[in-house]
C-alpha cells in the first residue's frame, strides 16, 4: 500500500500542504503540541493532538515512560527530525530553504562546547585559541539506539569519518583543518557529529565559532567580522532557535552574543538562556535570571559542567548535588536547573519548531521544483547536430516574420496588448498626420511671410517681368509658372525627408526589438539579428531618402495632373477676374478691395499701374494656387504608399535576407555556431538540474516520512 501512494502523495503535496498550513495556525494557540498526520487513506489532512504535561519538565520527563502515546510522540518527532537532518545534508537552504534549527551562540570561552559535550556525553576539544572554527553541527540519537557501546562518526566534504570518544577533539580537529586550512581561520562550511549512544536525547544542534574581538596570534585581522557573519547568517532566519549560552561569572547585558540574537529576536521569542559555570558565580544568580534584563523568551537554565578530568556521570552527579544542596543555588526553581531540564526543554522546543516549520518547507519544496522545471523547460535545447540546428534557426525566422506581420501589416496586438509603442500602424498614422500638418502649415506660414512683404500679384507681376519672351502677349510663360512653382517647393522640401526619418527610426526599435526577443535563447543568432536588424533599417532609411528625393525633384521639373479638382478649383477662382478688372477700370464706384476665398480681403489698387500684366498675373496665381493642392495631396500619399510598401518588402523578403546573410554569411557556417551552447545557458541548465535533483530528493523524504507517520496513525487507530 505505502508504495503506491507514496506516488499519489508527491502529486497531492500541494493541496495537503496548504490544508495543513490552515490546521498548524489554529493549534498553534494550543498549549499541546500537535501532529499533523497525513492519511494515506482519504488523502486529507487530520490532525492528531497528542497531550503533554506543560510546565514542569522532569514530570514530563517521568511522563514520557507512562503515557503510552510518548512513544508514538517521539517516534514521530524523531522521524520528523531525521528528516529535517536529511534536508540539512541535501543543503536544501542552498534552495533558499530555512531548516527549523538549534544554533548555540555565545562568547568565546562562554562554555558552549561544554554544554554541548554535557547534552551528548563526550569530550569535545578545548583549549585557549579557537577551537570551534566551523560550524559544527551535531546530530544526538539517543532514543532509539539499542547499542551497548556509543557509535560516533563524523561528516564533512563527502566524507564520513568514523571516530570515537577519546579520539573526536583530534577528529574535529582533522575536519577542521580540512575545512579552514590548518591556521587558525574560520569557515561556514559544517562538520557533522553524529552521536548515537544510549540515553542521549534525539536533538541536532549547530554550535559556532565563538565570538572573539581582538584576533589572537595568528588569526586574521577580519576574524571577529568574518565570525559575526556566519553567526548571523545562521541565527538570522525566523525558524532558527537561539540557544545562547551565557557565562554566571559575566554580565549578560555585556555579552557580545547577547547583543547579537537581541539584532534578530528583539524580544527573544526564539532565544533560550544556558547560564554554564554556575559553581563559579553562585552569587547572586538567581536574581540575574529572575530580572531577566537582556529579554530571553523561552527562559533560563542554570547548569554546571565537566570540569577538568571528571567522568560524564561524575559531572552529573555533582550537578544535581550543586543545584541540591547549595545554599544559595538550591533555591533556583528545579524547573532551571540542570543538564536534563536543558535537554527536555530542548527537545520540546525542536519538536514544536518542526512542526510549525514543516508545513511551509513541504510547500516551498513543491515550489520551488515546479519553479525550477519550468525555468528547465523554457532554457534552449542543446542542439546536437546541423539538421537541428537548421530547424531552430527557421523557427526562429518564421516566428520573428509572423509577428512583425502582425504588428506592421495587419495591426494585430495580442503579443504587446499593452504596450503602445508596438502598435505599429496606429503609431505611424499618427506619424503620418503630423506630416500632413507640418506640410500645410509650412506651406501656409510662407505664403503669408510673402504676402506681408510684397502687395497682392506683385511676385506674380515680378515674375513674369522676368521671364518675357518675345511671343504673343496671352501666352502664359511657363518658366515663370515653374519659378513660382519652385520657391512653393522650397518651403516645404525638408519636411518629408524629417517624416521619413522618423518613420525609420520608430521602425528600427521595433524590428531590432522583435528579431532580439525571438533569437533570445540563440546568443549567436541573436547577435547577427541585431546587426542585420540595423543593417536592413539602414538601407531601408536610404531608400526612402532617394524615394523623397525623386519625389521632390519630379515636382520641381515637371507639372502635371489628371486630377479633375485642378481645373475645377481654377474656374472657381477665375470668377474673380472680372471684379478685379472692374475696381481697376474704375467701375465699381469708390471700391478698392477684393475678396477671394482662401486669401481673404485684397486692396488692389496698386494694379492699375501694372495693367498689361494684372490678367496674366492673376491667371497664373490661381493655377499656381489649384495644382499646389495636388501637389500636397501628392507628396502625403506617394510617400505614405512608399513606405507601406517598404515595410512589406521589409517583412516578406528583406529580413531573412538579411539575417541569413549576416548568420550564414562569415567565414564559420552560422549553424554550426548554433550547436555550441553557450556557458551561460549550459551552467544555467546545470545549475537547475541539480537544484531539481536535490528539489525531488527532498521531496522523497518528506513524501516517505508523511507515509510512515500515516501508516503508524492507521495502525494505532
Ligand atoms: P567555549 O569556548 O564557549 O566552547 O567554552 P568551553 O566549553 O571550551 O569552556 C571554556 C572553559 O570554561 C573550559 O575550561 C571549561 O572547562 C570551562 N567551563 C565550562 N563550563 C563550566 C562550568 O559549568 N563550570 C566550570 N567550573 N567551568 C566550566
Ligand atoms: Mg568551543
Amino acid at each position: 500500500m505505502a508504495m503506491g501512494l507514496s506516488n499519489i502523495k508527491k502529486d497531492m503535496f500541494h493541496v495537503t500542504a496548504t490544508e495543513a498550513i490552515g490546521i498548524w495556525k489554529a493549534l498553534n494557540t494550543s498549549p499541546a503540541t500537535a501532529l499533523i498526520i497525513f492519511s494515506s487513506k482519504s488523502l486529507t489532512a487530520r490532525t492528531m493532538t497528542l497531550s503533554l504535561p506543560n510546565g514542569d519538565p522532569s514530570k514530563a520527563a517521568a511522563a514520557a515512560t507512562e503515557t503510552p502515546f510518548f512513544s508514538l510522540y517521539n517516534e514521530r518527532i524523531r522521524e520528523l527530525l531525521d528528516a529535517v537532518d536529511r534536508l540539512r545534508d541535501l543543503k536544501v537552504a542552498k534552495e533558499g530553504i530555512q531548516l527549523p534549527t538549534i544554533v548555540v551562540v555565545g562568547d568565546q570561552s562562554s562554555g558552549k562546547s561544554s554544554v554541548l559535550e554535557s547534552l551528548a556525553g563526550i569530550s569535545l576539544p578545548r583549549g585557549q585559541g579557537i577551537c570551534t572554527r566551523v560550524p559544527l553541527i551535531m546530530r544526538l540519537q539517543g532514543s532509539h539506539y539499542r547499542g551497548s557501546e556509543p557509535e560516533l562518526y563524523l561528516e564533512y566534504q563527502g566524507k564520513t569519518v568514523p571516530t570515537s570518544e577519546e579520539d573526536i577533539p583530534n577528529a574535529i580537529k582533522t575536519g577542521t583543518d580540512d575545512i579552514a586550512g590548518k591556521q587558525k581561520g574560520v569557515s561556514d562550511n559544517p562538520i557533522t557529529l553524529v552521536v548515537k549512544k544510549r540515553g542521549v536525547p534525539d536533538l541536532t544542534m549547530v554550535d559556532l565559532p565563538g565570538i572573539t574581538r581582538v584576533p589572537v596570534h595568528g588569526q586574521p585581522e577580519d576574524i571577529y567580522e568574518q565570525i559575526s557573519k556566519i553567526i548571523m547568517e545562521y541565527i538570522t532566519p525566523k525558524e532558527t532557535i537561539i540557544l545562547n549560552v551565557l557565562s554566571a561569572t559575566v554580565d549578560f547585558p555585556t555579552c557580545e552574543s547577547i547583543r547579537m540574537s537581541q539584532a534578530v529576536d528583539k524580544s527573544g521569542e526564539r532565544t533560550l538562556a544556558v547560564v554554564t559555570k554556575a559553581d563559579k558565580a553562585p552569587e547572586g544568580l538567581l536574581e540575574k535570571i529572575t530580572a531577566d534584563d537582556v529579554n530571553i523568551g523561552l527562559g533560563y537554565v542554570c547548569v554546571r559542567n565537566r570540569i577538568g578530568e571528571e567522568s560524564y556521570e561524575e559531572a552529573r552527579a555533582a550537578e544535581a548535588s550543586l543545584f541540591e544542596e547549595h545554599p544559595l543555588l538550591s533555591m533556583i526553581d528545579k524547573s532551571m536547573v540542570g543538564i536534563p531540564v536543558l535537554a527536555q526543554k530542548l527537545v520540546k522546543i525542536q519538536a514544536s519548531i518542526i512542526g510549525k516549520c514543516l508545513p511551509e518547507i513541504i510547500r516551498k519544496v513543491d515550489e520551488k521544483h515546479s519553479q525550477n522545471v519550468s525555468e528547465l523547460n523554457i532554457l534552449p535545447r542543446k542542439l546536437t547536430n546541423i539538421a537541428e540546428a537548421m530547424a531552430v534557426f527557421v523557427k526562429v525566422m518564421g516566428s520573428a516574420k509572423e509577428s512583425l506581420a502582425k504588428l506592421l501589416l495587419r495591426g494585430e496586438y495580442d503579443e504587446f496588448p499593452d504596450d503602445k509603442t508596438m502598435h505599429c500602424p496606429a503609431r505611424t498614422v499618427e506619424l503620418l498626420d503630423e506630416y500632413t500638418q507640418q506640410l500645410h502649415s509650412r506651406s501656409s506660414s510662407a505664403e503669408e511671410e510673402s504676402s506681408k512683404n510684397t502687395l497682392f500679384l506683385m511676385e506674380e507681376i515680378v515674375v513674369l517681368k522676368e521671364s518675357s519672351q518675345v511671343a504673343l502677349p496671352n501666352f502664359l510663360p511657363r518658366s515663370a509658372f515653374a519659378t513660382l512653382l519652385k520657391q512653393k517647393l522650397k518651403g516645404v522640401a525638408q519636411t518629408p525627408f524629417e517624416f521619413t526619418r522618423k518613420v525609420w527610426n520608430y521602425m528600427e526599435g521595433v524590428v531590432v526589438r522583435i528579431l532580439v526577443s525571438h533569437s533570445e535563447s540563440y546568443p549567436q543568432l541573436q547577435t547577427s539579428c541585431r546587426r542585420a536588424a540595423y543593417n536592413l533599417i539602414t538601407k531601408m532609411r536610404e531608400r526612402s531618402y532617394s524615394y523623397v528625393e525623386e519625389m521632390v525633384q519630379m515636382e520641381t521639373m515637371a507639372d502635371y495632373t489628371s486630377n479633375p479638382e485642378y481645373m475645377k478649383t481654377w474656374l472657381d477662382l477665375m470668377k474673380y477676374q472680372e471684379p478685379l478688372q472692374q475696381i481697376l477700370n474704375g467701375s465699381r464706384n469708390q471700391n478698392t478691395q477684393l475678396e477671394i476665398p482662401g486669401f481673404g480681403m485684397m486692396e488692389v489698387l496698386h494694379l492699375q499701374e501694372h495693367s498689361e500684366k494684372v490678367e496674366q498675373a492673376f491667371d497664373m496665381k490661381m493655377r499656381v494656387t489649384a495644382y499646389w493642392k495636388t501637389v500636397m495631396l501628392r507628396l502625403v500619399d506617394n510617400l505614405a504608399l512608399h513606405l507601406l510598401a517598404s515595410m512589406k518588402n521589409l517583412v516578406n523578403e528583406e529580413m531573412e535576407a538579411e539575417v541569413v546573410k549576416e548568420f550564414m554569411g562569415g567565414n564559420r557556417g552560422g549553424l554550426e555556431r548554433l550547436l555550441e551552447e553557450s556557458t551561460a545557458v549550459a551552467n544555467k541548465r546545470e545549475k537547475l538540474n541539480s537544484s531539481i535533483n536535490l528539489l525531488e530528493e527532498s521531496k522523497d523524504v518528506l513524501a516517505q516520512v508523511m507515509d510512515r507517520i500515516a501508516l503508524e496513525s492507521d495502525h494505532v487507530e
